[in-house]
This record gives C-alpha cells, sequence and structure tokens, in this order.
C-alpha cells in the first residue's frame, strides 16, 4: 500500500506506485463511486450522491482507512458535474484526492456498449462518440455515464479513464440467442437485439463459482441468478456467455423490482390503443410492475414479512417471482446441456433463504437441490448450498461489480504505470 507521506503527492520526491483505482457509476440521478487500492484489493472509500437536481441531494461519504469514518451532507447538488466535484472534495478531504499520483485510472460502468465493445477499453473521443451513438438503445443510461466520464475527463484530464460495459460479457452470445425473429432489416436499421447487462456481475460471479468449485472457469458450465432489485439469468459456457434474459433494454426476463421481465409485446399495442401514451407505458413496466406492481412492495424482506402474515398478494407475487425463476433455470439447463452449479447472486440471491429455496424445490429432475441447513445460514462468503450428493451444486457467491471494474480498469492500464 501507499506510504501515507505520499498523500496528496505534493513533497515526496519518491515516485509513488500507481496503485488506485476510482469507479464511477453514474446512473440518472445519482453518481456512486469507489477507491480502491489494486495491490491487495482494499476499498480505501465509498461513498454515493443521490437526489441530484433536487433540494434535498445527498452525499454520503465513507473513508474505510485509519479508522473508518462516514460523513453525509444534504442539500442541492445541481447536476452530475457539481456530484462530482463534492465527491472529489471529499476524498481530498480524507487525504485520498484525486490529484494523489497513487491514482492510476477511473473506471468507469457504462451500461450499453452495443456490439462494439466486447472488453473494456480506454476511452478517448472516439469511444466517447460510439457511446453517444448508443444512447438511442439505452436512453435512460448512457447520458448520465457520458456526463461522468466528462466531469471526470475535466477534473484530470491526464488520467485514463476507462469504460467497463455492462453487455460486454455478453457479446459471445450465438446469433441465434442474441436476434429477436423479426424482419432482419427492421432489426438492424435499429440496432435492435438482445444485448444483456449485468455483464459485469455475470463475468465476475461465473469466474468465482469455478473458483468455489475448483475447477477453472474453462472447465464449468453455470447458471447464474442476479436476483436484485434489477435481475437477471445467464448460461455460461466454458467462461463464455451463452444466453442472458435480459434483452434490448434490461426489460426483458425475469420478473424484478419494479419490471415487468417476460410480457406479449402485444399488451403495449393493447394499452396504446386503450389511450395510454407511450411513455406512460414505459413508465408502467419499468417502474410500476414486477413486484412492486404485483403487491406493492419490492423489497423481498417486506414481501416475506407480509407472506408470514398471511397476505395473499405477498404470496401470489412471491410465486408469480419464482415460477419465472424456475422457468429461466430448466430453459438454461436445456441450452447448456451440462449444468455444473447454479449461483445466485445480488442483494435478493444473496440473502433470501426462501427465494433460494423455492427456486430450487421440485427441480430435483435436474439433479438441484438445497440442503436446509446449508442454505439458512447467513453468510458474506462463497458458498455452497446443495447436498454433497446432488449431481449439480447449488451455489451463493456475493457479487462485486465494483472490484470487477476496477480489476478490468488496472488490467488495462496498470501495466503502463508499474
Ligand atoms: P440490489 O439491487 O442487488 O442492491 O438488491 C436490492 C434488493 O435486495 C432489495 O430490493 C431487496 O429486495 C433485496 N434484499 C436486500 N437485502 C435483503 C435481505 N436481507 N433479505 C431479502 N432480500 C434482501
Amino acid at each position: 500500500m501507499t506510504t501515507p507521506t505520499a498523500e496528496g503527492g505534493t513533497a515526496s520526491p519518491v515516485t509513488v506506485a500507481a496503485n488506485r483505482v476510482l469507479v464511477l457509476n453514474s446512473g440518472s440521478s445519482s453518481v456512486k463511486y469507489q477507491l480502491l487500492d489494486m495491490s491487495d484489493h482494499t476499498r480505501l472509500a465509498v461513498g454515493l450522491v443521490e437526489r441530484i437536481g433536487e433540494e434535498t441531494s445527498r452525499l454520503v461519504h465513507t473513508r474505510l482507512v485509519g479508522g473508518g469514518l462516514t460523513r453525509e451532507r444534504i442539500g442541492p447538488v445541481a447536476d452530475h458535474e457539481a456530484a462530482l466535484k463534492a465527491a472529489a472534495e471529499e476524498l481530498a478531504a480524507d487525504g485520498l484526492g484525486l490529484d494523489s499520483p497513487a491514482l492510476a485510472a477511473i473506471g468507469h460502468r457504462v451500461v450499453h456498449g452495443g456490439l462494439r465493445f466486447t472488453e473494456p477499453v480506454v476511452i478517448d473521443d472516439e469511444v466517447l462518440e460510439e457511446i453517444e451513438r448508443l444512447v438511442p438503445v439505452a436512453p435512460l443510461h448512457n447520458p448520465a455515464n457520458i456526463v461522468g466520464i466528462r466531469t471526470a475527463q475535466a477534473l484530470r484530464p491526464d488520467l485514463p479513464q476507462v469504460a467497463v460495459f455492462d453487455t460486454a460479457f455478453h457479446t459471445t452470445m450465438p446469433e441465434y440467442a442474441a436476434r429477436y425473429a423479426i424482419d432482419v432489416e427492421t432489426a438492424d436499421a435499429h440496432r435492435i437485439r438482445r444485448y444483456g447487462f449485468h455483464g459485469t456481475s455475470h463475468a465476475y460471479v461465473s469466474r468465482k463459482a469455478a473458483e468455489l468449485l475448483g475447477r477453472t472457469p474453462e472447465e464449468v458450465n453455470v447458471i447464474v441468478l442476479h436476483l436484485g432489485n434489477g435481475a437477471s439469468a445467464s448460461a455460461v459456457a466454458g467462461g463464455r456467455c451463452v444466453e442472458t434474459s435480459m434483452g434490448l433494454t434490461p426489460l426483458e426476463g425475469l420478473v424484478m423490482g419494479t419490471r415487468s421481465g417476460d410480457i406479449d409485446p402485444a399488451v403495449t399495442f393493447h394499452l396504446e390503443r386503450a389511450g395510454m401514451s407511450t411513455d406512460e407505458i414505459d413508465v408502467l413496466l419499468n417502474k410500476k410492475s414486477g413486484l412492486v406492481g404485483l403487491c406493492g412492495d419490492n423489497d423481498m424482506r417486506e414481501i416475506r414479512r407480509r407472506i408470514d402474515e398471511g397476505d395473499e398478494r405477498a404470496a401470489l407475487a412471491f410465486d408469480i417471482y419464482v415460477h419465472r425463476l424456475k422457468k429461466y433455470i430448466g430453459a438454461y439447463s436445456a441450452v447448456l446441456g451440462r449444468v455444473d452449479a447454479v449461483v445466485f447472486t445480488a442483494g435478493v440471491g444473496e440473502n433470501s433463504a426462501p427465494v433460494r429455496e423455492a427456486a430450487i424445490t421440485g427441480l430435483e429432475g435436474l439433479g438441484l437441490a438445497v440442503d436446509a441447513e446449508l442454505n439458512a445460514v447467513p453468510s458474506g462468503a462463497p458458498r455452497l448450498i446443495s447436498p454433497d450428493c446432488a449431481r449439480v451444486a447449488v451455489a451463493v457467491v456475493p457479487t462485486d461489480e465494483e472490484l470487477e471494474i476496477a480489476v478490468q480498469t488496472f488490467a488495462l492500464v496498470g501495466q503502463a504505470h508499474n
């Protein structure tokens, strides 16, 4: 780790190892950031600015080294530029400023990389233009990512900025899995195809699952169930994604916190003819559907609490959620042919034993089973929850998208800096 005397980098004549990466995740109204030391993957600071553009914006910054300390600021943060500047001030107040020579790069989560970006890239003008060209297929996400990149570039123009794409891991999907069965010319003219998202998480978790099985990623076939507020499944064969449940946008696939997942597209024409606007339908399917649409809650803890009290709407929402999961596990078992592990991750997948149990129960025919005792143990570590005798392992592997972004960023620029 860098010695404290090198912080700020003003007086020390010694060359400082550039081994830190700042990870930025710029959403439509929030910016999340983490500063990591890549020599041992420790987090030095983490923070979040939310409700950007409102009167009640909130910044929460936590220094994790030198005796942890959390600071909170409430008050208007006008835009992403102001948010990043505020985050930079907080980091500087902890001696972890962006001007430190220890900072090797800034890694940006970019949601849509289309077909072109199959790997992380160092951002130049041409890369930024391509990310902008993808705005029509990612109107909610890419604009915020672009603002985050531009602001970070203005703060440290000399520093490599790397884009790590949510879609990249899925670019290995075969054409027959990625293409929708619609007119080819229309699809190509509008770049309509299945891209998939959460790729950084699926890549990280599938690799960690192989490690847990004591095998290399090339040796195993795994189904990853990323069940957070957004949720997606992927089928990963020998380390390469061959299927995933999200499509042109993150709306397709599993039942999510607020998104419907799979739905007959004719539902949208039907609603339009009934008088709803395109924007209203967009909000309905992305924000007011899924668990929240079915029962009014999107937090699995609250849904389980209501079920325990006998709430029927919550119970039906849970059953619909689990039914969809089972369908995807079955479908992806067929796609893979041989499955070595089914892996649960993200907020629900890592924490909800009832969801894991319900999703696997009844799938004995696929070689799947959950050990009730192992499943009930709360843990933050990668672990197996299937009985020893099970043909297919069932595992819980906590995801860490920020670490994966930092690792990929550092791998790309680290050589140049060390
Ligand atoms: P994520 O998007 O990965 O942060 O996941 C957020 C979701 O995880 C929340 O909306 C909850 O539904 C779920 N979640 C978080 N903690 C728990 C828990 N302890 N038990 C069950 N579900 C949880």
